[in-house]
């Protein structure tokens, strides 16, 4: 399947692969539908607990951009999650602060992280007041 690469910066042919070869040592992902990106081994996870469950989530991130993706979600899920906020109300919110739609999995830089997670800390502070 051809990907967004963020490794490589391009679309990239990226390769089906399992749980087996990403995570070696987890035996509980082992049956998962991963994507991976051969030029670089950045890889990107599946939808695959849905009716077609080798969609990939997203482009693939590398592992700066997978973690600046969990620190967003550590911010922005108990929002919506406490019912603080809705979830579309505040993936609005966050679609308007950086101009295009917004969807954590599609986050394809630093500099993208940087600003959801601005934009996130600052609806969460509207939220509190
Ligand atoms: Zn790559």
């Amino acid at each position: 399947m051809i990907l967004h690469c963020c490794g490589c910066n391009k679309l990239i042919q990226t390769r089906l692969t399992d749980g087996v070869e990403i995570y070696p040592h987890r035996k509980d992902l082992s049956e998962l539908p991963f994507w991976k990106c051969d030029k670089c081994n950045n890889f990107v996870g599946c939808h695959h607990k849905t009716d077609k469950p080798t969609t990939p989530l997203g482009c693939i991130p590398t592992k700066e951009i997978r973690e600046a993706r969990k620190h967003i979600h550590a911010l922005i899920d108990p929002m919506w999650k406490n019912k603080l906020i809705k979830r579309d109300v505040l993936y609005a919110k966050l679609s308007e602060a950086i101009g295009c739609t917004y969807h954590t999995a599609e986050i394809k830089s630093i500099e993208d992280a940087r600003k959801i997670y601005a934009a996130g800390l600052a609806i969460s502070k509207e939220l509190k007041k």
